[in-house]
């Protein structure tokens, strides 16, 4: 006979559905919330939360147990951002590419990291496959992440300025970054992100060949060279990465928010202007 109780009800309800999740997606993509809140659970089974969503809810004792059960507008917001591509896999002969668009073909379906479940779009690089400059930065931000493409918004418009101002345009170099995915909330990119995603730089550089490496920022310089050196200390000397040399210079957003940073930054950029003319 049916239980009458409605509570007990949503509790099988709730077991039911996580059961389900957990069979399909695994242990790891199952991320309850806490609500340590006192408010009466529902006994229609949803209710509204604080961004809009339905929510579904079963009291436990005094704690409960709070999951997103109803209405869900797409996987990304049940799994708090990740979104679970069981089918997702890069392809086991990506490091034989012979050229940029096998190998973003290759890997662009890449979930070695975190971040493959949380981008909205894989960033690989873009430019002249055969420049002899290659500009890197640290990861994608939220433009980056949007639209597919590296530095582009206010910081890319900044960059294309500053290459024409020593004479080169976008397509004459190439530009990526260290990681393809864009790390939530622009945080740096973790030592293991920077680690699992590193073999894709080196094949892209691989196959571009190029004679000169300019990192734009802190980040991407110390995470390329693997030091914790300033940024002041970096712009200092010429590096060496897989035999390229390598200069350090300003971000372009960071001469957005400090436009003192650009004479120096003018200066770096003069530096490697002369270093290209060299080549
Ligand atoms: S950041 Fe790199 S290693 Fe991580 S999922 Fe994206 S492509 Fe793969």
């Amino acid at each position: 006979m049916e239980n009458e109780n409605p509570i007990e009800n949503t509790l099988k309800d709730v077991e039911l559905f996580l059961k389900q999740q957990v069979e399909i997606f695994g242990e790891q993509f199952f991320l309850p919330e806490r609500n340590e809140s006192q408010s009466t659970p529902s006994t229609s089974g949803s209710a509204t939360g604080a961004r809009g969503e339905s929510a579904g809810q079963a009291s436990n004792g005094g704690d409960q147990l709070k999951t997103k059960t109803i209405r869900i507008k797409d996987d990304r917001e049940l799994f708090q951002g990740a979104v679970v591509r069981p089918e997702w896999k890069i392809d086991p002969h990506w490091s034989e590419s012979d050229s940029l668009e096998k190998l973003d073909s290759a890997i662009s379906k890449c979930v070695r990291c975190g971040l493959g479940a949380t981008r909205k779009n894989f960033v690989f690089g873009v430019g002249n496959p055969n420049a002899k400059l290659v500009l890197i930065g640290e990861a994608p931000g939220a433009d980056e992440d949007d639209q597919g493409e590296p530095f582009v918004g206010r910081a890319g418009q900044l960059l294309n300025k500053i290459l024409a101002a020593v004479e080169l345009r976008r397509e004459d170099v190439y530009i990526c970054n260290i990681l393809k995915c864009r790390p939530p909330n622009n945080r740096d990119p973790l030592p293991e992100e920077a680690e699992a995603c590193e073999p894709y730089l080196k094949k892209q550089l691989e196959i571009i060949k190029p004679k000169i490496i300019l990192c734009l920022g802190r980040i991407a310089g110390q995470t390329l060279l693997k030091t914790n050196a300033t940024l002041t200390e970096l712009r200092k000397s010429t590096y060496e990465y897989e035999g390229i040399k390598v200069l350090v210079t300003f971000h372009p957003a960071a001469l957005l928010r400090n436009p003192n940073w650009k004479r120096p930054a003018w200066e770096d950029v003069q530096k490697m202007r002369k270093m290209y003319d060299e080549l």
